[in-house]
Order: structure tokens, then sequence, then C-alpha cells
């Protein structure tokens, strides 16, 4: 009934084993995430067991998929998933740092230092690590578009749609624009966007619709003929459009035609009275919540709204309500008798168009600023993502290409020289470690690495500190001026876990198995 539980090897393994275990496990995870590093770096081939198969680039979708045992190789996992939320990029980079902080932790400890002591000096190391980045970085002005352009276009460069980077930059930027108020908002809320995805076409046709989207599987092909409209008094209803049914369990038998007949009449008398009432409020577009319990709309109700030259859109997801009533200023109406005139929404136009294999209807000219859609052909979600977190924050942004790292590990380096005993031996390593990015970086691109990190290392002594590696060009240039650029928060928060997982890591002096 209740877990026993089993200390492992108590008797033939040390604390330092414990911990040497820890650190190998969380580095093994850490290595194979180390090649997808950068614009260069490799995709990794998942398969899930089941047969399915996932290619990616992405450090946190890698570590997701991989299904690890060890606890601390675990940590590993969540480190970069928390890298993730907190700054929406650099998990690759995340998890380098970490198994690279390891790596000099073992020597470290191999040393006798003890691991409080390995503790605290890289928590301030951490610290300090923050300030010189600061330093460094560049704040940026949000009215710059071509700024924001190219921080998305970093970011979407190592991601499988980097092909297109330059296309749904520009693209994500405008949308962010649009819904955010530069001089008031901090944070974007992707609320306010609505992706609409439609299979077909390239991502060259995707495009910004101010208004609403709907695809064809939602556009009621039996309310004859209604494709566009101009001026549009916008319902959106949550109820249904079919007969009332009762609250307990029944059933009607009918015995004759006569009776069959009324009860078709009295059907036909309930739905025509309901679409008069809607009518009566000058709704020309009726939009109708899906509902889970049956058809929210039946061919009888088309046929009237049909005849009442209301145009009908249906199946709308719960989920879209709030954006569909921000975005055209209605009401959504739960009961027939709330459905008054002063719900309505209004747009300018409402366009059936073909696209790709079907239809979609455009509702534009509507009074809100602060929702957007997108369509998006050929499918794919990531880049509005990478849009919002390339604009988080009020945002400052730093030279890529690891001149960020380089730089710290200078300063660093620099700053252990004012410090004494083992302290300065511990941020003297943390310094070490954080070479590992632009060696990697170098060696993912097909550079020789050594090299490159000496010559890196050379510039940031002279004092260029946004001097980084130049994939394009295999050589070492001023990044702000190839336009490679990213977040501050990406490379802070990326410092900050590391080291916080590190710490955790050091701390464990024990496993202790339950079953
Ligand atoms: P992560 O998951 O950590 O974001 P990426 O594979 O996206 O990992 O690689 C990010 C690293 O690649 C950063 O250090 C960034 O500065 C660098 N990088 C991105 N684009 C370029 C580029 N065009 N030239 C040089 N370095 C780049
Ligand atoms: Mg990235």
């Amino acid at each position: 009934m209740y877990g026993s539980i089993n200390i492992t090897n108590n008797s033939d393994m040390t604390q330092s084993d414990v911990r040497q275990m820890n650190i190998l496990a969380a580095k093994a995870v850490a290595d194979v995430t180390r090649t997808s590093l950068g614009p260069k770096g490799m995709d990794k081939m998942i398969s899930d067991g089941k047969g399915g198969v996932i290619i990616t680039n992405d450090g946190a979708t890698i570590l997701k998929e991989m299904a690890v045992a060890h606890p601390t190789a675990k940590m590993i996992v969540e480190l970069s998933k928390a890298q993730d939320v907190e700054a929406g990029d650099g998990t690759t980079s995340v998890v380098v740092i970490c198994g690279s902080l390891l790596t000099v932790c073992k020597s470290l400890l191999d040393k006798n230092i003890h691991c409080q002591q390995i503790s605290e000096s890289f928590a301030e190391a951490a610290l300090k690590s923050e300030e010189i980045l600061k330093e460094m970085s560049i704040p940026i002005d949000l009215n710059d578009k071509n700024m924001l352009i190219q921080n998305a276009i970093t970011s979407l460069n190592s991601k499988i749609v980097s092909q297109n980077s330059s296309l749904l930059a520009p693209i994500a930027v405008d949308v962010i624009l649009k819904i955010t108020n530069i001089n008031k908002d901090v944070n974007v809320d992707l609320n306010n966007i609505r992706i609409v995805k439609k299979l077909g076409g390239t991502i060259e046709d995707s495009e910004i619709v101010d208004g609403l989207i709907f695809t064809s599987n939602k556009i009621s092909k039996k309310a004859h003929g209604i494709r566009n409209l101009s001026q549009a008094k916008i319902g959106l209803i949550q109820f249904c459009l079919s007969l009332p049914k009762t609250d307990i369990d029944n059933t009607v038998i009918v015995k004759d035609y006569n009776s069959m007949d009324r009860l078709l009449r009295e059907e036909r008398m309930i739905i025509a009275k309901m679409i008069k009432k809607i009518a009566s409020t000058g709704c020309n577009l009726l939009l109708i919540q899906k509902s889970i319990l049956r058809d929210a709309v039946n061919d009888l109700a088309l046929d009237f709204l049909a005849k009442s030259k209301i145009m009908v859109i249906k199946d709308i997801d719960r989920e879209d309500i709030e954006f569909i009533s921000k975005t055209c200023n209605c009401s959504p109406v739960a009961s027939l008798d709330y459905f008054t005139a002063d719900k309505l929404g209004y747009a300018e136009s409402v366009v059936t168009e073909n696209v790709g294999y079907g239809e979609i209807v455009k509702i534009t000219g509507v009074q809100s600023n602060n929702t957007i859609s997108v369509l998006l052909r050929a499918s794919n979600s990531l880049m509005l993502d990478e849009a919002e977190r390339s604009l988080h924050d009020a945002l400052s942004v730093l030279p890529g290409g690891a001149a960020p790292e380089m730089e710290l590990s200078q300063k660093l380096y620099q700053w252990a020289n004012t410090l004494t005993g083992s302290k300065q031996i511990c941020v003297k390593a943390f310094s070490d470690a954080l070479e590992l990015i632009p060696y990697t970086l170098a060696e993912n691109a097909g550079l020789p690495p050594l090299n490159i990190v000496t010559e890196l290392r050379n510039k940031h002594a002279e004092g260029h500190k946004h001097y980084g590696i130049n994939i394009r060009t295999g050589t070492i240039t001023n990044m702000i001026d190839e336009n490679v650029i990213q977040p501050l928060l990406v490379t802070s928060t990326a410092i900050k876990l590391a080291t916080e997982t590190v710490m955790m890591i050091l701390k464990i002096d024990d496993t202790v198995i339950c079953r």
C-alpha cells in the first residue's frame, strides 16, 4: 500500500559519486542538443516508438520528445521548457550553457572545492553577467520597424521556417504593432490575434486582414447565394435556431397524417418567428456558435434566413466568440429574448473569395483597432510565437553570433582577477564555460572552432564588444552591422536559468527511489 523506500547504494556510493553521476547524466542530455545550435545547426530526427517521426531543430522540442529517465537529465528538459516560457527563444543555448557549466563544475569538484563554494560563486557570476549584458545592450525604438524585423528574422533563422523568415518576419512585426500601443503596452496580448490556417498556396500568399476571416467549413452553403455584403450588421448568437428541447425526456407519438402536418406546421411557425425577430433588428449577417448538443441551425432555419436575406456563418467555436465580439463590436447573445439591435456589430464589407481548395469569407471595415486576423497559407503558426517573443518587454537587443557570450566571458575573467581564493577559480571557470557557445556556433557552421574563438576573443579584448561570428562569411564582424540581433531577455534569462539549474544539481547529494 505504501511505497517502500530504497536508498540506492548508500553503502558503496559516496556523496561525491552521486554528484558526479548526476552531472554526467545531465551533461549527456545537454550534449545531444549541442549540434543543433545556431542557424547552421543540425536537425534531430526523433522517432516516438509508435512510428511517428518528428524533425526539429528547436532545443525545447528535442528535449520534450526525448524520453529521459535519469532524474537530473529530466531537470535539463525542464530547464529548456522554462527558458521557452520565460524568453521564448534560446532553448538550445540555455542547455549548452548549462552543460558547459556542469563540465567545469566537475573539474572544480575534482580540485576539492566545496560545492557550496562553487554554488555561491556561480550565483554571483550570474548576477554580474546580467549587469554586463545590460551594459552592452542597445535599447530599441519600437518605431524602428526595421530593427524589429531584424530581431524577428534572427529568431526565425534557426527554425524550420527559416527559408521564409524574410517574408514572415515583416508580417509578424506588422501584426504585433497593429495590436500594440507602443507608448503604453509593455506586453503583447496574443489573444488579440487570430490565425486562420488554410492549406494550399504558399507562405507568400499569407496576408493580414484587419477584421475577421472564416474558412469554407464554416460558411453555410444553404443560405442561398448570399456571398457578399456591404454594411453588414452582425449578430453573434449562442443559442440554437431549432426547436426548443424540453427539460425532461419525452416521446411524442404521431398517429395520423393530420397531426404530423400540424406538428410540421408548428415547427415552421416557431422557426419563422425566431427568424422574423432576428430580421427585425436589421441583422444581415448571422454568426452562430457551434452547439455541442445538437445542430445549432437546421435546414429549415437556413431556408428562412436565406429568404430574409441574412447571410450565415455557422459552427463558430466557443474560443473565438470573445475575439469576434471584440473585433466587430458585437455582443454575443445567449437567448433570442435578448437579441436586439444594440447587440449588433458592424462591418463595411463581407466578401467571399475562392482560395486554395475552398472559400474564405473576409469581414473587413470593422471599428475595432486592437485585434487582427492573419490568413496563413501553407499552415504554420510558429511565426507569431516568434514575433511575440522578439517584441517581448519594452525591448533591448544584443548582437547575436555569440558576441554576448564572448563579451561576458572576458568581462567576468577581468572581474575574477579582482577576487581571491577559490572564488576566483570558480568565476574563472564560469567565464571559461561560456566560450562553448562561440565554439559550438563555429563548429556547427563548419568553421574551425579554435581559430574562430581565438580571433573573437582578441576582437573583444580590443574592445569591439559587438563583434560576433558571421556565419555567412565565416569571419568575425560587427553583428549590429550585419543586422544579427536578438532580444536581451533571451541571453540574460539563459544565463540565469542555466546557473540556477547547475546550483540545484550541485546541491543534490543522494537519490532516493520510491517504489
Ligand atoms: P536557441 O534555441 O538557443 O535559440 P538557435 O539554434 O536559435 O538556438 O541558435 C541561436 C544562436 O545562433 C544565438 O547565439 C544567435 O546569436 C545565433 N545566430 C542566429 N542567427 C545568426 C546569424 N545569422 N549569424 C550568426 N549567429 C546567429
Ligand atoms: Mg533560436
